[in-house]
């Protein structure tokens, strides 16, 4: 790949601590070919955001779990509860797409909430092809999807 597009602030990056990493591929691969979905749990340093650990939800959307996932509401909200006791916050949302490239989709970005980050993580039979960050550009257009390095 070539250098990463459109970076409106050279600030926004995101990291992901190494088990929770771990563990989000592991679930992402075990989900396939399903779309697997949940929290990213950590904190917001400016345009900086670090990711703690991840949590899993449930895929509400069952007729079309191979390209859709709607995260449940109550395991988000629970996530959200578990966040704050450890003083962290959900800080973005993951989800798998299997067989298709780490890159959001239309309907992705119109169901994104803006400074949240979004994972997207690539998996085919053999397993994770690629994870990649977006988020909401915070400029002139914040209707368009910027990719985040993640460091
Ligand atoms: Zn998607």
């Amino acid at each position: 790949m070539n250098a990463t597009p459109n970076i409106t602030s050279p600030a926004a990056e995101i990291s992901i601590a190494f088990d929770a990493r771990a563990e989000l591929e592991a679930w992402v691969a075990a989900g396939y070919p399903h779309e697997t979905c949940g929290l990213l749990i950590g904190r917001r340093r400016g345009e900086r955001t670090e990711v703690e650990r991840v949590e899993q939800a449930r895929n509400r959307n069952t007729e079309r779990a191979r390209d859709r996932y709607d995260l449940d509401p109550d395991d988000q909200l629970a996530a959200d509860l578990r966040a704050r006791e450890d003083g962290l916050e959900i800080v973005g949302i993951w989800h798998s797409h299997p067989d298709h490239p780490a890159r959001p989709s239309e309907t992705d970005r119109s169901k994104a909430w803006e400074g949240w980050s979004y994972v997207i993580v690539a998996v085919t039979a053999d397993g994770v092809a690629d994870l990649r960050s977006w988020r909401l550009s915070a400029s002139s257009d914040p209707s368009r999807f910027v990719e985040e390095p993640i460091r």
